[in-house]
């Protein structure tokens, strides 16, 4: 079986072709643009790869409502063109193939219960920390949409008490998104985040953000595995600072051996890599083959 992949993400487009195993055998990227241009790449490239079905993690917030007129749609994106865009629809008119459509983070999750850190697990959450935040939640063996789609990126958080800066979201200033994303590091410290020295306060700060959020989502959801990717996760020190935090927060409450003594292997990087969201993407078009 060929499966076609997107990941589509506000700054890039990755695209490929792989197989019901999680095996991507070809990928090409390039940068996100107006919605015409960048889905005549998109559609260039597939062209001759004869797909048998597609799988496409995007960036949002998009409709998933398969009952609702805007089905496919990237709704209410700032981004040029994007907004309101029927973008699973101009697909479907040039492959007409049976097709897995989510979020780029539920994508990602979905590949590391089937593929990654959380493989053989019945539930996961996964967190990029990049741009911005997002969160994909896996539960009871399935993606969870609820009413539009988990918008964990924009969840209060507790203020760091050493902290003055207003955060940067434009909805909420001071989110999660706001005060933890790539741009918020920047923003705070005016330096780029891999230009930060390991020691710096910086980090300690971003853990207690992180792992506050996370905190949330483990009492919230109960996940089996906490799996944390994205551009600013690159500062491996991070996984302890958080870890440490959440133990604190958590202060033994859950009774559970893994929360109690093994958050090393609870709270872990993504097993896919960078790739989580292109072979998430694979993951969800395998699915839809599945479902037919
Ligand atoms: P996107 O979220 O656009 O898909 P990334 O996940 O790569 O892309 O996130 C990009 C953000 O991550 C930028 O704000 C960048 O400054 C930050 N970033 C990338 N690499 C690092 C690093 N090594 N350390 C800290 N921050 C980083
Ligand atoms: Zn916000």
């Amino acid at each position: 079986m060929r499966i076609g992949a997107i990941e589509a993400g506000g700054t890039k487009f990755v695209c490929g072709i792989g197989n019901e195993e999680g095996i991507i055998e070809d990928s090409v990227s390039f940068p996100t643009e107006r919605p015409e241009e960048t889905l005549d790449r998109v559609i260039a490239y597939f062209e001759d790869k004869q797909i048998e079905a597609m799988g496409i993690g995007s960036f949002g917030p998009i409709d998933l409502d398969p009952a609702s007129p805007t089905y496919g749609y990237v709704t209410t994106t700032p981004k040029p063109g994007w907004a309101n865009y029927d973008f699973l629809g101009k697909l479907k008119q040039s492959f007409p193939v049976p097709y897995g459509w989510d979020t780029d983070v539920n994508a990602a999750a979905f590949g590391e219960a089937k593929w990654g850190a959380a493989q053989g697990l019945d539930s996961c959450v996964y967190y990029t920390i990049g741009t911005g935040v997002g969160v994909g939640i896996y539960a009871e063996g399935r993606l969870v949409h609820g009413l539009v789609h988990p918008e964990g990126g924009h969840v209060p958080v507790r203020r760091h008490p050493e902290d003055t800066f207003q955060g940067i979201c434009p909805f909420h200033g001071d989110c999660l998104e706001g005060m933890a994303a790539g741009p918020a590091l920047e923003a705070r410290w005016k330096v780029k985040g891999h230009e930060l020295p390991e020691g710096h306060e910086a980090w300690e700060m971003e853990a207690y953000y992180i792992a506050g959020a996370v905190t949330g989502a483990i009492l919230m959801l109960s996940p089996k595995k906490v799996i944390l990717g994205g551009g600013v996760m690159q500062q491996a020190q991070l996984f302890g600072l958080i870890r440490d935090q959440v133990k604190y927060n958590l202060n033994g409450y859950v009774s559970s051996e893994v929360l109690l003594n093994h958050l090393d292997s609870y709270i872990v990087p993504p097993g896919l890599g960078n790739r989580a969201g292109l072979i998430g993407a694979l993951a969800l078009g395998a699915e839809s083959l599945r479902q037919r």
